[in-house]
């Protein structure tokens, strides 16, 4: 089956029990054994439950993994996903992940004996000279967030491959619909479901795609031993939410091209990071390994702190909140914001700058978004 067709008929659908065309939503924390050592398939919700499992297969086909598994937050089964390690192991990861990740790595995970390099992840060089024989894990984001840099995944792999290094890829920006990273050999998928895959700002929810049953049995365990899953409930409307995943991924697409057209033209703008964008230089890597180029859209004012101030106050359909993916369009300052979690200098010295702006294009109507562009920036 294609990709929309899996979106809505992924898992086993209808249920069994009454043929519900709706997920039912199995809010039990656990279940009758029908005697003594004998289930009926689940015992307790935490390793296991019945809403759960539908989005977790749903997922396991969108990305074409072996198995899905539905966390409480992107955080939640990015936390999950580096217990595959143990103390003394190294990680490369990319430098400009999104600021969660950096702080569990730098903030948390360092304290408990593991190792971080972070680069970019642009030169295979540089990359190999990193690599140490601890290494254990290389973990990329593309687009990354908030500068949509774009990273070569099949390079990626066979650097790691060579060397047995497992490969992450948090494709929370991409969503299966636009890469699938598992083609080019990606060990693990992570995502955070807050984002696009659930779409209407109403969760927050993490996923993990396995490509191996080793894999799949290990990220099993350590969901159940740390108890980080998603509720039914939660599951449930991610499950809702990503049967339109096709359909408002290509339009978050029509319109943040629209928008970054319109910044590009625009005397007040310095710069727009857009990988749709010719000059964008992971535009046609970009090209190559994504059917489309998403729904983010980062970009510098000329005007400094005040300017970015005036126009984040200005903006009127934008919302000035965090996150990204939902149908309603948001504007935020990553300095002070999602990234605030980095320290400044290092912000500094991955280039975000103070000046820069991430917008997350939504589903309105695109002359609603870019007048409301308009007026925020005219009117200083
Ligand atoms: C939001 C986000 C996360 C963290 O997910 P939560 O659901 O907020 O815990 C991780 N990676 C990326 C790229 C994100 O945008």
């Amino acid at each position: 089956m294609k990709f929309e067709t899996l979106a809505i008929h992924g898992g086993e659908r209808p249920d069994k029990t009454f043929g519900a065309l709706s997920v039912p939503i199995y809010q039990t924390s656990t279940f009758a054994f029908e005697s003594v050592g004998k289930t009926r398939g689940y015992d307790y919700s935490r390793t296991a439950n019945p809403t759960r499992k539908v989005l977790e297969d749903t997922l396991a086909q969108l990305e074409g993994g072996k198995a899905g598994f539905a966390f409480a937050t992107g955080m939640a089964a990015e936390a999950t996903v580096v217990h595959l390690l143990k103390a003394g192991d190294h990680v490369i990861s990319g430098d400009d992940v999104y600021g969660g990740t950096y702080r569990l790595f730098q903030d948390v995970m360092t304290n408990l004996g593991l190792e971080f390099t972070f680069l970019r992840m642009n030169n295979r060089q540089a990359i190999e000279r990193a690599i140490k024989p601890n290494t254990r894990m290389i973990w990329i984001e593309t687009p990354s967030n908030p500068l949509l840099n774009i990273t070569d995944v099949e390079m990626v792999v066979e650097i790691a491959r060579k060397r047995n290094i497992l490969t992450v890829i948090d494709n929370t920006f991409a969503t299966p619909y636009f890469l699938r990273p598992v083609k080019y050999g990606i060990d693990l998928v992570v995502h955070s479901t807050t984002k696009y895959l659930n779409g209407h700002c109403d969760v927050v929810g993490g996923a993990v795609v396995t490509t191996t049953d080793e894999l799949t049995q290990r990220v099993q365990f350590l969901l159940n031993a740390m108890g980080t899953c998603a509720s039914p409930f939660d599951c449930w409307l991610v499950l809702r939410g990503i049967q339109t995943l096709p359909l408002r991924m290509k339009k978050h697409e029509e319109n943040a091209t629209a928008v970054a057209n319109y910044l590009q033209r625009h005397k007040a703008v310095s710069k727009v990071f857009y990988p749709g964008i010719k000059s964008h230089p992971g535009h046609e890597i970009a090209q190559e390994q994504m059917k489309g180029f998403g729904g983010v859209v980062s970009f510098e004012l000329t005007g400094g702190t005040k300017a970015v101030n005036h126009f984040l106050r200005r903006l009127e359909v934008f919302s000035l909140a965090e996150s990204l993916g939902g149908v309603a369009s948001l504007a935020e300052h990553p300095a002070t914001m999602s990234h605030a979690s980095m320290p400044p200098d290092y912000r500094a010295k991955i280039g975000i700058g103070d000046d820069l702006i991430r917008l997350s294009v939504g589903l309105e109507n695109i002359s609603d978004l870019t007048d409301d562009l308009a007026q925020a920036l005219n009117s200083g």
